[in-house]
Order: C-alpha cells, then sequence, then structure tokens
C-alpha cells in the first residue's frame, strides 16, 4: 500500500510517520509513504498556496492549482496503482474501521489531501474521489487526519501488525472491530480507597474458559 499526503506542513507528519508501526512497516517494505508539498506548483515570490475568498469573509483558501498539480505530479508516477484520492473535510462522510477495511481491500494507493485556514477551492471536490470526515468536530487542518487513515489502513495491511495480530482483526470477520477487556500486572490494584481486581477466570489458565469469557465481554466497535 502506497500513501501519498499532501500538506503544507509535512514536517509535523515526519515525527509521528518515522515512529510507531509506520516506521517498522515502511522498514519492512510493507506501506510506502510520501508526502508533498503544493508550494511545489505555487507561482509566486512567497510561493502562495492560498488566496482570499471570492464571497469575502475571513480567512484564506486553498487554491485549486497547486493541489491538483500535485496530484497529477503524483500519479504520473503511480498510473498503474489502484488509486483513491481522499480530501480531509469535517463534512465529509464519517471514517470508520469499516471504511479503513474498505480502502485496504479495494486501493493499493490512497493520496490524502490536507486542508488548512478556512478550507479549500471547492472545485478540488471535482477532482477527488471522495471527502472524508474523522469525526463531527472541526479541526485546524487536514493533517491529522490524513494520520488517522494511513494509520487505521496500514494496519489491516497483512504482517503490519506482526502475524498473530492481525490474524486476529481478520478473523473476527466483522465490519468493524471487536475489543474485550486486557488486564497486566499487578493482579490487585488499590486506587483511592477501591480495589480493583483481575478477573479471576484470567489467571485459571483454562484457555476453553478464558476464550468464552472474552466472547461474552466482547464490545463491538463501529
Ligand atoms: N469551514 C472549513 C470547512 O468546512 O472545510 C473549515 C476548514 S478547517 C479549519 C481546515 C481543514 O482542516 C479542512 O479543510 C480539512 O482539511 C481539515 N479538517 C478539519 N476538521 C476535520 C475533520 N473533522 N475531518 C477531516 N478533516 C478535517
Amino acid at each position: 500500500m502506497r500513501f501519498d499526503i499532501i500538506t503544507i506542513f509535512p514536517e509535523i507528519l515526519d515525527s509521528y510517520l518515522d515512529e510507531t508501526i509506520l516506521a517498522r512497516a515502511k522498514s519492512l517494505g510493507l506501506i510506502e509513504i510520501y508526502t508533498h508539498t503544493p508550494r511545489e506548483f505555487a507561482t509566486d515570490a512567497h510561493k502562495s498556496v492560498d488566496d482570499k475568498p471570492y464571497s469575502g469573509g475571513a480567512g484564506m483558501v486553498m487554491m485549486f492549482y497547486p493541489i491538483a498539480k500535485t496530484i497529477e505530479k503524483i500519479q504520473i508516477e503511480t498510473s498503474s496503482l489502484k488509486t483513491k484520492i481522499l480530501l480531509m473535510s469535517p463534512t465529509g462522510i464519517q471514517f470508520s474501521q469499516k471504511k479503513a477495511k474498505v480502502y485496504a481491500k479495494e486501493c493499493n494507493h490512497i493520496i490524502l489531501i490536507c486542508g488548512r485556514y478556512e478550507g479549500l477551492d471547492a472545485r478540488l471536490e471535482k477532482i477527488v474521489d471522495e471527502k472524508v470526515s474523522i469525526g463531527p468536530y472541526v479541526l485546524a487542518g487536514g493533517e491529522l487526519p490524513a494520520l488517522v487513515i494511513t494509520e487505521a489502513v496500514s494496519r489491516l495491511i497483512p504482517g503490519v501488525l506482526g502475524k498473530e495480530a492481525s490474524l486476529a482483526e481478520e478473523s473476527h470477520n466483522q465490519p468493524g472491530y471487536l475489543e474485550y477487556p486486557q488486564y497486566t500486572r499487578p493482579e490487585v490494584v488499590n486506587w483511592k480507597g477501591k480495589e480493583y481486581k483481575v478477573p479471576d477466570v484470567l489467571l485459571s489458565g483454562n484457555h476453553a474458559e478464558i476464550e468464552k469469557w472474552r466472547k461474552e465481554n466482547a464490545v463491538q466497535g463501529e
């Protein structure tokens, strides 16, 4: 799977992409992640990629051409791949685990466009596949949403989580995800006058009973 992230702040993505499971997956050749700045296609001396909105009002809008030309540049390099172009937007379709599974299955290349300021020229919506929101709130930019989508999709690529975890993920065979409560040492914690114990069944060593308990206590996410 290849990810290309278009952002005016590539450096804020670097530290995250160079750590965590994403760095490991990159080093194993399971995923490729590239960042691109639309400033490469700016035409003035200040390398501007935003301008005032036609309708007036506060704030700036990201211009069509620097982003469209960045997409075109990426597509020239990736013409043999099955690409989805996603525009980060608080008014897009809600991203979910189900959606991550669809992307992981249906394509092997995702271009993610990060807006800033008051958003992007609306004509960019005509040249993307989907507008995607990571939740019903407004962030200052599309960089966090792009990282969220990149990580959620990458986790589903075989090998990224390590063999055991990814098999478990697949075996759920659910549209969303399944999670059960997990505990680690110590067996008993005391906090603010209360005692919290690990459920006895998890200490029993009885694998059939543990599996039954996990199923009964599993929580289904979307
Ligand atoms: N009124 C603008 C709009 O509706 O697009 C708000 C722009 S917001 C301040 C700047 C950028 O952050 C957006 O263009 C988008 O790329 C990104 N963004 C903000 N919230 C987001 C969310 N919940 N999901 C995805 N992207 C978001």
